[in-house]
């Protein structure tokens, strides 16, 4: 259909109206009025009502459409800016990395090299190419997005595994000021989600290296809890912070804090709109809490599309043998042992938790009243077992207390129970040893 354009519309419409207006409105005059004198009189009125009458009409049409105009033109305005910002962030951004990839491929050209030198370059050469791949990933992901291109692909996985590897590959990578938590509250029973991984890792990746990158010195924290049948996410920092004036701004695109020390951090300002792009589609939202000097937590969720694992028919007949001792703390700092501990209790359908030191095993069982057992390493950082047991016995007399070590001289074992130990088993141990002594000391619960 030919589309016409507003001002023949209009054009159109006036001449319409005011023809039918003239041929008309006489013939209703003079069926409606017989007197000629008021009949005259009418009809110099009937002129004035129609200028009315169109006037009106017209004021609204016009009104109508230039509102529609200026914001078309307040659009254009905008993705002007944005276009010269892009411009501008993303020539920085490709310009730095090129900088370092040119500049030191010309460098190893020379022969009097030593070794260092080129192993130093290349290793440059190799950070520069993957910032830049970055850089040029961010570019797609945004357009991906703002085209509506992206496929969510929902799988089922284990979500207390993901949020290890996730907490392992950044710890494996950290400066040296900056430490990193993992604070999961998740119980075990809870770990097989259906959601998309990948997206859910862009999301934590990019807040966690922003969480990095933005704190000189200090702690950062990512923690996982549900809340009101979802998942709530948070990355919090001890950093530069950000004013409350960019607390929204900053999930636009190209948006950056403009203060000083985030001047002299690179970023092209897309991370945390890829961030809002892919929570929106898994179904959640994204915010900030921040303070400028003092840190940022950021938070966002994701429905809480829990899988409930039922019990195979053999697990079913075997019930009564199937342990429950409540949730399990495992309190163990080396990754090795608590993954073979952890799928121990997996297997055998126990829920747990993990403590990676002694001061978050005190803390996590503070917070947490439903605790049935707590398997403790001694050797562990910030607090040792010992210390930690001595903490605990202080507000929770009742909890069977299992001390797992290594350290197999000794006495270590009277030690041990005389810190408040109930038990105490040597490592290696084998699966059978370990849910015998929790079987053990679980009893007592278990029988109630
Ligand atoms: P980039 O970091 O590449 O600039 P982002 O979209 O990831 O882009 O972040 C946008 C802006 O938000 C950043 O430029 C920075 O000003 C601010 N910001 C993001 N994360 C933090 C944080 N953890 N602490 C302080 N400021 C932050």
């Amino acid at each position: 259909m030919v589309k016409v354009k507003f001002e023949y519309k209009i054009l159109i419409s006036y001449l319409l109206i005011g023809g039918l207006w003239i041929s008309f409105s006489d013939q209703l005059a003079k069926k409606i009025i017989s007197d000629p004198n008021y009949l005259t009189e009418i009809q110099t009125y009937k002129g004035w009502f129609y200028v009315l009458v169109t006037g009106i009409l017209f004021y609204f049409l016009l009104k109508k459409h230039l509102i529609k105009i200026r914001n078309a033109e307040k659009k254009a305005r905008e993705s002007d800016q944005l276009k010269t910002a892009f411009l501008q962030n993303i020539s920085h951004e490709i310009r730095t990395p090129m900088n370092g990839i040119v500049g030191f491929a010309g460098l190893l050209k020379e022969n009097d090299l030593t070794k260092d030198q080129k192993e130093m370059y290349l290793d440059i050469i190799t950070k520069s190419s993957d910032q830049l791949l970055n850089v040029v990933n961010d570019v797609l992901d945004v357009s991906l997005i703002d085209s509506g291109n992206v496929i969510i692909n929902k799988t089922q996985f284990n979500l207390n595994e993901f949020l290890e590897q996730i907490y392992s590959v950044h710890s494996t990578i950290l400066r040296k000021n900056i430490s990193l938590r993992l604070n999961n509250t998740l119980y075990s029973s809870d770990h097989i989600v259906f959601s998309d991984s990948v997206k859910l890792g862009q999301i934590l990746d990019n807040l966690i290296s922003n969480a990095i990158k933005y704190t000189p010195k200090g702690e950062v924290e990512l923690g996982c809890e549900t809340k009101e049948n979802k998942l709530l996410f948070s990355v919090k920092d001890s950093g530069i912070g950000i004013a409350p004036e960019y607390h929204e701004k900053i999930f636009d695109r190209f948006h950056r804090a403009e203060i000083e020390t985030t001047k002299t951090i690179g970023g092209a300002g897309l991370g945390l709109a890829i961030c809002r792009g892919n929570v929106n589609l898994l179904g959640g939202d994204i915010w900030v809490e921040s303070n400028l000097g003092i840190g940022s937590k950021f938070y966002f969720t994701i429905p809480g599309d829990f899988v409930v694992q039922k019990p195979t028919v053999e697990e079913k007949a075997d019930s009564k043998s199937v342990l429950r001792p409540g949730c399990v703390l495992v309190a163990e700092d080396e990754e090795y042992n608590f993954l073979y501990i952890s799928r121990i209790l997996n297997d055998a359908g126990i829920d747990f938790l993990r403590a990676k030191n002694g001061q978050e095993a005190v803390d996590i069982c503070r917070k947490n009243a439903n605790l049935g057992l707590i398997l403790m390493d001694i050797k562990m950082p910030v607090l040792n077992g010992y210390e930690a047991v001595k903490i605990i016995r202080e507000f929770r007399n009742e909890i069977p207390i299992i001390a797992q070590t290594a350290f197999a001289i000794g006495n270590e074992k009277k030690k041990a129970l005389d810190v408040g130990c109930n038990d105490y088993i040597a490592k290696p141990f084998k699966r059978e040893e370990l849910l015998n002594k929790i079987r053990e000391n679980t009893k007592a619960i278990t029988d109630l």
